[in-house]
């Protein structure tokens, strides 16, 4: 038994894992159901041949944000590369947040903001979601109050789905000028036309982050970026590691950006089968769902652990979210053959 000693409190912190399961429908970690065509696999296997991996990668990522500029209609300066959006918010809270400094979430919301929060030993103060989880401007008056370094809006909001008002963010980057507002828009892609991007131009204290791991079908090769001002960027690049992207991860990415057509051909193939796990769930006995903007879906049904389990025995793997909100399971958007199955198991188990 080794005597070494941790951090305090590290010990009563537990891993964060979700459940990787072998059953028929994997629905729980909101991952994009499609693969990408076998024309992206041919030139990312071309790309990788051409590397020389005995060579230190790009340390400035410099080709990968050109492209993400690029398709953001963003400048590349204000434009970062981490792995995974989960890198690129540790970061930001490495440079903006820390001991002595405070954060604040809307809550319930992404459970890693205020984890990486503790692993950064920044103070979290958590506030409430009104009912239907959209933020208004009472939370903003509260947030205001807090006076935090940093605010984290997630839009579209996991686990609820909604996106969030660009109104708020907008009114909490400008009553806080001195505050980070990062915007964590993971599942952006499927609602568009509620991105905060268009604040960039006014608001230097905004972030957006977003990531390759949900509409760009690319969760395995661990890509997320930041666009911000670009001295927000030059902080990131105070707190990262030497040549923290590989080169196999850039050439995943810079290939994900050539095939960029292919993802967003996904897209609505992926909104079918949520707006079909919708319509379903509003006949369903019991149960209620959260309108989502996103690629799942939120929803509360009386004895939702004995239900997880009961679609756990029927092949289909969903989240367990009561944890967060009472009764509340949280469903992915699969395939159509997926979704069946999640749509027939649930009829199944809520009729038993
Ligand atoms: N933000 C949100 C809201 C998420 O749901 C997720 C993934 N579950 C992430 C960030 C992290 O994504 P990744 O690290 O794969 O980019």
């Amino acid at each position: 038994m080794s005597g070494a000693t941790p951090r305090p409190g590290l010990r009563d912190v537990p891993e964060y894992v979700s459940p990787q399961l072998a059953v028929a429908a994997r629905l729980n970690t909101n991952e994009c159901p499609f693969p990408l065509p076998e024309g992206f696999s041919d030139d990312l296997a071309a790309s990788v041949r051409a590397l020389a991996l005995h060579r230190y990668p790009d340390g400035q990522t410099t080709a990968l944000r050109e492209g993400l500029a690029a398709v953001s209609g963003w400048t590349a300066e204000g434009t970062w590369v981490a792995n995974g959006s989960n890198e690129v918010l540790v970061q930001v809270l490495q440079a903006y947040a820390g001991p002595g400094r405070r954060a604040v979430t809307f809550e319930p919301t992404y459970l890693l903001h205020s984890r990486l929060c503790w692993l950064t030993h920044t103070e979290v103060v958590r506030l409430a979601l009104p009912e239907g989880f959209r933020l208004g401007e009472a939370q903003v008056a509260e947030a205001i109050e807090a006076a935090p370094d940093v605010v984290f809006v997630c839009s579209p909001n996991n686990p609820t789905g909604n996106a969030q008002p660009v109104g708020m963010v907008r009114a909490l980057a400008e009553a806080l000028p001195q505050t980070l507002v990062i915007v964590d828009e993971a599942y952006g892609e499927f609602s568009p036309g509620s991105t905060a991007l268009p604040l960039l131009a006014t608001c230097p204290n905004v972030a957006i982050v977003r990531t390759f791991s949900k509409a760009f079908a690319l969760a395995g090769a661990r890509i997320g970026y930041t666009l911000a001002a670009p001295e927000v960027v030059g902080d990131l690049r105070r707190v990262r590691l030497p040549y923290h992207v590989s080169a196999l991860t850039q050439a995943a990415g810079l290939t994900a950006l050539a095939h960029r057509d292919d993802a967003l051909a996904i897209l609505d193939r992926i909104r079918e089968q949520r707006d079909r796990i919708a319509d379903a769930l509003a006949g369903a006995p019991g149960v209620t769902a959260s309108p989502s903007d996103a690629n799942f879906v939120l929803f509360v049904t009386p004895g939702a652990p004995a239900v997880w389990q009961g679609l756990l025995d029927r092949g289909v793997l969903v989240r367990d979210l009561t944890a967060l909100v009472p009764d509340a399971l949280r469903v992915t958007a699969g395939t159509p053959e997926e979704t069946g199955l999640f749509l027939q198991a649930l009829k199944e188990v809520l009729a038993a």
